[in-house]
């Protein structure tokens, strides 16, 4: 079994659906996963704010506009108007769950899964149907049977165990020989659909690849492969051929766009390799990530935007990580802030964090156990992996430079965005 990814910008209109079909055209034992078409779900997103705030109008409008954005993909693949049932099934139940009401606070992260999980559930029945009936047999696989999380909404985390049954039992025995699933999808223990976090499909595409034991996973992507930087920002920007597990989870944790950081746990753990590929291409041989001993051999540049420094300092002058580490890194836990970098001194505690909606109940919490707690927005993480002196001195200093650390092989600077 091949395991592939395609991204929602690889899918984002007909010809890209097009371009999918004659890259899994041919290929048998092919589990295909498939994000949201285009930006869908930051539309879901604006539907999700609407039920949020009461604005039924805003939902509604949203709904409207992605219904349309869908059924005109699914026009120009056909060449005529072509109605999918179950696509306008979807739509429909989303509509009603809005118009229902009932939302509450408290369970905000469950709704937002269930209303973001619609994008998934389109792109790939459409994808299935226009396969199936052109000449690309398939079998569309309801992720929400077959990716078990944890009780964890927004962010959730595979249960490698409890999915497993389910997804081989879904795949051995089928007539097909090609599969289409969701990524970014899963259910919880309860039932509740959950989601795996913003650009979660290369981690499902990782744990289809794991349970099934793939003897590899490729991600199609609009670049040629991982670059050492993000050509926007730096344009001397290169490819790279090949970069090892650890490199790559480095990199992908420091923020670089390519992969989702929990991807290369499960690959790592069954020795897969990952192919990232450009989809506008099929004979270009993009990146391979897998077990190497070569070390990449040009500095990597990562910048990581919207980050947010705290300030932590206990009021009573305790040693900050001598006795207040377990205090305060429960309470990080607990709010689910994801801490990209720590610096101490004795009674004080800088840490860079991604933004988040739990902020500032993590900020009252500290607060109320006896810290005294500064925070900055708008923070950036600029991650230098094998820098030379020439780098160092370039990016180092500086008005707006925060924090710098420093080891053999990796320079990180929080500044000012
Ligand atoms: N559609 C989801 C997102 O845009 C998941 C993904 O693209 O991987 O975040
Ligand atoms: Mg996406």
């Amino acid at each position: 079994m091949k395991v592939y990814k395609f991204g929602g910008a690889s899918v984002k209109d007909a010809d890209g659906v097009r371009n999918l079909r004659s890259i899994v055209s041919g290929e048998q034992d092919l589990f295909v996963i498939v994000s949201a078409m285009g930006k869908t779900t930051n539309a879901l997103e604006k539907v999700f704010e609407g039920i949020q705030r009461s604005d039924t109008a805003l939902s509604l409008e949203t709904i409207a506009s992605l219904r349309e954005y869908h059924a005109n993909i699914i026009d120009n693949l056909y060449h005529q108007h072509h109605t999918i049932e179950a696509v306008e099934a979807l739509f429909d139940e989303l509509e009603s769950l809005v118009k229902a009401g009932g939302y509450r606070t408290e369970d905000a992260e469950a709704w937002y899964d269930r209303t973001v999980a619609y994008g998934e559930l389109v792109s790939t029945l459409i994808i299935s149907d226009y396969l199936n009936n052109s000449g690309v047999e398939n079998k569309w696989i309801d992720m929400r049977k077959c990716m078990m999380t944890q009780q964890r909404h927004k962010d959730a985390g595979v249960d490698l165990e409890a999915s497993t049954a389910p997804l081989r039992g879904a795949v051995e025995g089928a007539s097909q020989r090609v599969f289409i699933g969701q990524g970014f999808i899963g259910a919880a223990p309860d039932g509740t659909t959950t989601t795996l976090g913003r650009e979660g499909s290369d981690y499902s595409a990782a744990v289809v690849a794991y349970i099934l034991d793939a003897e590899s996973m490729s991600v199609w992507k609009d670049v040629d492969g991982v670059l050492n930087a993000d050509p926007k920002i730096f344009p001397e920007a290169r490819k790279l051929d090949e970069l090892s597990y650890l490199d790559a989870i480095e990199l992908a944790y420091s923020g670089a766009q390519i992969i989702h950081p929990k991807t290369i746990k499960p690959l790592q753990n069954k020795n897969i390799p990952l192919y990232v590929r450009p989809f506008g291409d099929k004979r270009k041989a993009g990146t391979v990530i897998r077990a190497t001993a070569n070390r990449v051999n040009i500095p990597i540049l990562i910048l990581k935007r919207d980050m947010v420094v705290l300030n932590i300092r206990p009021r009573d002058f305790s040693f900050v990580l001598e006795e207040r580490f377990d205090e305060i890194f429960s309470l990080l836990a607990k709010y689910r802030l994801k801490c990209r970098l720590i610096n101490n001194s004795a009674v004080n505690l800088s840490i860079c964090i991604d933004s988040s909606w739990h902020l500032e109940q993590a900020m009252t919490a500290l607060r109320n156990d006896g810290f005294d707690v500064l925070h900055m927005e708008n923070m950036e993480l600029l991650t230098i992996r094998g820098f030379t002196g020439e780098l160092y001195n370039k990016y180092a200093f500086g008005d707006n430079v925060i924090l710098r650390q420093a080891t053999q092989s990796t320079l990180r600077i929080v500044r000012k965005g």
